[in-house]
């Protein structure tokens, strides 16, 4: 699949009950799921990644901080990447879920159902 991002599949997604995760750009699908299921989960999971890259854009303004900061710019950023989008999204996202009805009632859920075939609310 064309998509230019890193997917895999896993068993252990069994346990945990989901079909699919998106983190850091990647993600990940319950390789027990029926088949039919593919293509609307890995849809959904990269409306989750694209929600991190587009919803929230921090990260563009962390390279004009590595520019101007002594701290930014020391040896260990050469190595480490801070994903300030994705920490806000995580936040924001868990904010979103609080006291909803249903999982799928979550704007950034709801948003990635729009472009998949997942489960809805009642
Ligand atoms: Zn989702």
């Amino acid at each position: 699949m064309g998509t230019g991002n890193l997917i895999f599949s896993s068993k252990k997604g069994v346990e945990l009950d989901y079909y699919g995760r998106a983190y850091a750009g990647t993600l990940i699908y319950n390789s027990t799921m029926p088949n039919s299921l593919l293509n609307g989960v890995i849809a959904h999971e990269i409306v989750h990644i694209y929600q991190v890259d587009d919803f929230i854009s921090v990260n563009s303004y962390m390279d004009k901080l590595n520019n101007n900061s002594r701290f930014f710019n020391s040896k260990i950023f050469d190595w480490v990447y801070l994903d300030i989008n994705s920490l806000i999204t995580v936040g924001a996202y868990s904010l979103e879920g609080i006291n909803k009805q249903c999982y799928y009632d979550n704007y950034f859920e709801w948003e990635a159902n729009l472009f998949s075939e997942r489960d809805i609310c009642d």
